[in-house]
């Protein structure tokens, strides 16, 4: 913690490893600088050549965003329709369109914030509804804003899908490549996007992509793994990361800092429960189910889970248990981080902890920061107290997470935790799966909606396996089709 370290006089690495400039004005965003005191050192370290890149793009981002002359060139460019007159600026810009839940959101801004990085694109972040942005991340750039300006000329961008006819799949497919007349190009990488909309993962450049100015993109899950089957990509890519299990790590430590009002919601909540424990364990628990009752099949994979990989401290057996004693010296302390919708999961595992003793004389406590019953998507006080969670779960020790939960992705990622997987069950009236959990092959993220054919091919209409291509990418514990950078 913050307090033993600086009374050991133990200067921490705040700008962790060079991934952070110094020189932001540390009071607009104090866990930019602090975050380092909370948690344990970086998982990885960025390579000389990311951090090389890094700077390169803040520059970019300063010369070409918001509030500059080429910015207002370009807009006016994008409103007016004369894409054919020469952008004499170099600049190019990448918007990526905001929606669904926070991890969702999260997944997209680090995976486009790379799409940027390799494609020499300025990333813009539409704010979302109710500007929720800006209530929840500091901006990352210095000196330049990332957040897409109100007055931006396509009006309706929001609603572009993948029939429109600059999106990727279209101008592919059925223009073979033309952008004559289209003022942008839209990529529409949904989770469930079409086989066509992710030719773009294998855009090489010589195509037309390059060509245009303004790229539109929709994702609300996490394209790194995708980005490494390209092979106009791959030698920059492993520049940047030399090792591919840390790419979600590095660059949501770099990009996503909580604003001052999370920040501080984080640290009294880190520092009231969680500092003073010898460990601390985070369980974060998600439902995908509409109804609001809890499920004992939940309860029990959960248990069942902490049992089989001995993640909480086992019970006494009644029965033949020892009376209870006065509490031994130096008892280790266990702190249950819980997370969820719903209070019923964390009020059942205290209860365990209270009418039984632990085997081990360890004293266990168990917290759950709040209950919000039900997701609401863009609401900033839901979202911030969402996102002040899942940063308390990137500074516990060891981490259980919920399958097919981008909650529970950003948090282990950020936090550079290899976690605990639950299978999702699909039916959560049957009985909890067995195994319960495993333990994930790295601590990145899953893709949601990577690709299904070789780059070098592009059969879009044949599904193959993908997962056993490259090394570096493999099939999900928790997602068959999902697909994991290790
Ligand atoms: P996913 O649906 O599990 O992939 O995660 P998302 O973060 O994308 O969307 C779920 C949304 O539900 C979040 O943005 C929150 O608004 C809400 N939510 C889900 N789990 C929790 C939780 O444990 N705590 C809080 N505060 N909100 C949650």
């Amino acid at each position: 913690g913050i307090g033993s370290q600086s009374q050991r006089g133990n200067k921490r690495d705040v700008l962790l490893g060079g991934l952070l400039v110094p020189g932001f004005d540390e009071q607009s965003c104090a866990s930019r600088y602090q975050a380092a005191y909370y948690h344990k050192s970086m998982a990885r370290r960025p390579s000389p050549y990311l951090i090389k890149r890094l700077r390169e793009q803040e520059a970019l981002q300063r010369r070409c965003g918001p509030g500059t002359e080429p910015y207002a060139r370009a807009s006016e460019r994008l409103r007016s329709g004369q894409t054919d007159a020469r952008d004499v600026d170099g600049c190019s810009y990448l918007v990526l369109i905001s929606y669904r839940g926070l991890g969702n959101r999260m997944l997209a801004m680090a995976s486009a914030f790379l799409y940027a990085l390799l494609t020499g694109r300025v990333l813009l972040v539409d704010p979302g509804y109710g500007n929720t942005l800006a209530d929840l991340f500091c901006e990352p750039f210095p000196g330049a804003t990332w957040a897409l300006p109100a007055d931006f000329p396509l009006a309706n961008f929001k609603e572009l899908g993948e029939d429109a006819p600059e999106s990727y799949g279209n101008v592919a497919v059925n223009r073979s490549g033309s952008v004559a007349g289209l003022r942008f190009v839209y990529l529409h990488l949904d989770h469930a996007a079409s086989p066509a909309s992710r030719l773009v993962y294998c855009d090489d450049h010589r195509q037309f992509l390059h060509r245009v100015q303004w790229v539109i993109i929709r994702t609300d899950q996490y394209m790194a793994p995708g980005l490494f089957f390209n092979p106009a990509y791959q030698e920059e890519l492993g520049r940047l990361f030399p090792r591919k299990d840390s790419v979600f790590h590095l660059l949501s430590r770099y990009l996503l800092h909580p604003t001052n009002d999370i920040w501080g919601m984080v640290i009294r909540y880190y520092n009231s429960y969680l500092r003073n424990a010898d460990e601390r364990l985070g369980i974060q628990i998600r439902v995908f189910d509409t109804s609001r009752k809890p499920f004992q099949s939940v309860l029990d994979q959960i248990l069942a889970c902490a049992s089989r990989e001995h993640l909480l401290p086992a019970v006494a057996t009644t029965g033949g248990a020892a009376p209870p004693a006065l509490p031994a010296a130096g008892a280790r302390s266990v702190a249950v981080l819980v997370t969820g919708l719903n209070s019923w999961y964390q009020e059942s595992i205290r209860e365990v902890y209270w009418t039984s003793a632990t085997a081990g004389g360890e004293v266990v406590s168990v917290h759950q920061p709040s209950h919000e019953e039900y997701q609401i998507w863009f609401y900033s006080k839901h979202d911030m107290k969402a996102l002040a969670e899942i940063y308390l779960l990137s500074l516990t020790d060891r981490i259980v997470t919920s399958g097919w939960s981008t909650f529970g992705y950003v948090g282990h990622g950020l936090g550079g935790h290899t976690p605990w997987v639950m299978f999702r069950p699909m039916n959560y009236s049957e009985p909890a799966p067995d195994p319960p959990c495993t333990r994930a092959m790295s601590m990145e993220p899953c893709s949601h909606g990577a690709l299904s054919f070789e780059c070098t091919r592009k059969e879009i209409d044949k599904v193959i396996d993908t997962g056993v291509l490259l090394p570096h990418v493999r099939p999900c514990e928790d997602m068959s089709w999902g697909l994991k950078l290790r």
